[in-house]
C-alpha cells in the first residue's frame, strides 16, 4: 500500500509535466536525467549505447513537434528528415488531423466492438475510392507489422497454397509471419525457426521471380503470394528496374498467385504518387498500408484486397480480426489525413521538391565523391550511398549536431535516408541542403588525412 502511494504521487508528477506549456530550466534538466535513468534502468539501456553512436549528444530529449520540425526538451530545432521512417507525410500535427482527432475524442475514443461504427465504413470507402483498379474492402490495424500478417493470412486463406515468394533486403516487420518474410539474418536468426514456405529471391529481379515460382509448381509447392515493397525503404532505398512490377503482376496472373504489395513507407504520396505502384500502373491484389496513414498522429494501418479476396472473411467475418484496429480516433485522423493529402496535392509536391532536393543532392554526390557513393530516389523517398559505413556514421552524427535528423537503415549507416514531411518548404529543403555540404566538406577534409 505504501508504495503504491508513491506511484501515485509519481504518476500524477508526469501528469503534471503533460499538462505543462512551459518548463523552468529545473525541469528541463530534471527531464533529461529522469529520461535517460528510466531507459537505462527500465527500457533498455542498449538504446542509449546506440545513441551515443549516432548523435552529437545522446541524452537529448524531444519534446514538442509542428510542420516539418521537432525540439529537444532545451529548445534545440531540428529539421526532420527522417520523418519517423515515413510518418509525417502531411507534416507534424497537421491542424487538420489534430482537430479531427479532438472532435472525436470530445464524443467517443473507442468503439463498443459489436455495433456499426460508422467511420470504418466511411474510411474504407475513401480507402477503396484512392487505391488503383479494382481495390475494394479494406481490414483496418494497427500497424504495418500487422497489416502485412494480415496479408499473408488472406493470401493463403484465398488461394489455399502455403507458399510466398519474397526477396532478399526486404523489410516486413518483425512479428513472426512478418518476419519471415523480412530478409535481415541478424532480426531473424535468433528466432527460427519462422513460418515454412518462405523463399526469398533477389530483389529487382523479376527472372529470379519467374524461377522460384516455376520451381514451387514443379515441386507441388504453388505460390499464394508474392510479396515486395516496389521501391524498398529499410534496405536502403532500393529502386527496382522499371518494368519489375509489371512483369511481376504478369507472371503471378500466369501462376495463379497473389500479388502483395507492401507500401507501408511508400504509399501516401511519399514517392509522387498517392501510392507508388502508380508509378508503373500495376494493380496489386492485396495493398498493405500504415506508417503515415493515421497523418502522423494516431497509428492505424490497413490492408486493402479485390473483391474475390474477401470470401472467406464474407463467409466469417471472425476469421481474422483485432480488437483496436480501426477504431474511431484512428480513423477519424486517416480520414483527415486523406482530405489534407489531395486538397494539398502533397503527392504531387513531394514529386516536385524530390526532384529539387535530389538534383542538389547529387550535386553534392559529385563534390565530395570520396565520401558519397550514389545518391538517389523518387518524390522524397531519398536514400544517400557512401562510400562506408563508417562515412554514413560521420555524416549522420554531424547532420544531428547542425540540427538536421536524417534515417540510417536499422543498424548500418552506409545508406541513411532522407524522409521528410511532404510539406517541407524550399527554405528548409535548402537549409538542408547547405548544412549537409558542410558536413560533407568536414567529413571530406578529415577522411583525406
Ligand atoms: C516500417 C515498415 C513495416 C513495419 O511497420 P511497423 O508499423 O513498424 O510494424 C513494414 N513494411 C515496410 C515496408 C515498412 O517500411
Amino acid at each position: 500500500m505504501e508504495k503504491y502511494s508513491e506511484v501515485i504521487k509519481e504518476s500524477q508528477m508526469y501528469l503534471e509535466l503533460i499538462a505543462k506549456k512551459e518548463l523552468t530550466r529545473e525541469e528541463k534538466d530534471w527531464v533529461v536525467k529522469a529520461a535517460v535513468e528510466a531507459f537505462s534502468e527500465h527500457v533498455n539501456p542498449g538504446f542509449l549505447e546506440y545513441r551515443k553512436s549516432v548523435s552529437t549528444d545522446y541524452t537529448s530529449v524531444e519534446w514538442s513537434d509542428q510542420g516539418s520540425t521537432f525540439t529537444d526538451v532545451y529548445g534545440k530545432e531540428y529539421i526532420d528528415c527522417l520523418g519517423g521512417y515515413g510518418i509525417y507525410n502531411v507534416g507534424h500535427r497537421h491542424p487538420k488531423v489534430m482537430q479531427a482527432v479532438y472532435n472525436q475524442l470530445d464524443r467517443q475514443a473507442l468503439h463498443s466492438q459489436e455495433l456499426l461504427d460508422p467511420l470504418r465504413g466511411f474510411l474504407a470507402k475513401l480507402v477503396a475510392e484512392i487505391t488503383p483498379g479494382d481495390l475494394k474492402y479494406a481490414f483496418f490495424v494497427n500497424s504495418g507489422t500487422e497489416s502485412v500478417e494480415g496479408g499473408l493470412k488472406f493470401a493463403r486463406m484465398y488461394t489455399g497454397r502455403k507458399s510466398y515468394i519474397v526477396t532478399t533486403r526486404a523489410f516486413h516487420g518483425k512479428s513472426l509471419g512478418s518476419l519471415s518474410a523480412t530478409a535481415k539474418g541478424v532480426f531473424r536468426t535468433p528466432f527460427l525457426p519462422l513460418v515454412p514456405g518462405f523463399h526469398h529471391v533477389p530483389y529487382g529481379n523479376a527472372e529470379a521471380i519467374e524461377m522460384m515460382l516455376e520451381s514451387c509448381a514443379f515441386i507441388g509447392e504453388d505460390v499464394a503470394a508474392v510479396l515486395i515493397e516496389p521501391i524498398q525503404g529499410e534496405g536502403g532505398v532500393i529502386i527496382p528496374p522499371d518494368d519489375y512490377l509489371p512483369r511481376v503482376r504478369e507472371m503471378c496472373d500466369r501462376y495463379g498467385a497473389l500479388l502483395i504489395l507492401d507500401e507501408v513507407q511508400t504509399g501516401m504520396g511519399r514517392t509522387g504518387k498517392m501510392f507508388c505502384c502508380q508509378h508503373s500502373n500495376v494493380v496489386p491484389d492485396i495493398l498493405c498500408l500504415a506508417k503515415a496513414f493515421g497523418g502522423g498522429v494516431m497509428p492505424i494501418g490497413a490492408v486493402v484486397a479485390r473483391e474475390k479476396i474477401w470470401e472467406k472473411l464474407v463467409e466469417n467475418p471472425f476469421l481474422h480480426t483485432t480488437t483496436f484496429g480501426g477504431n474511431p480516433v484512428c480513423c477519424a485522423a486517416a480520414i483527415a489525413n486523406i482530405n489534407v493529402l489531395l486538397e494539398e496535392n502533397l503527392p504531387r509536391r513531394a514529386a516536385e521538391s524530390g526532384e529539387y532536393m535530389l538534383g542538389k543532392l547529387k550535386g553534392l554526390a559529385e563534390k565530395y565523391p570520396a565520401v558519397v557513393q550514389e545518391v538517389r530516389g523518387k518524390g522524397l523517398m531519398i536514400g544517400i550511398e557512401f562510400q562506408n559505413n563508417e562515412l554514413g556514421y560521420e555524416v549522420a552524427t554531424g547532420l544531428f549536431g547542425a540540427g538536421v535528423l536524417v534515417a540510417g537503415t536499422l543498424i548500418n549507416a552506409k545508406s541513411i535516408r532522407i524522409e521528410p514531411p511532404l510539406t517541407i518548404t524550399r527554405e528548409q529543403q535548402d537549409a538542408v541542403i547547405n548544412r549537409l555540404d558542410k558536413v560533407l566538406e568536414n567529413v571530406n577534409s578529415s577522411a583525406g588525412k
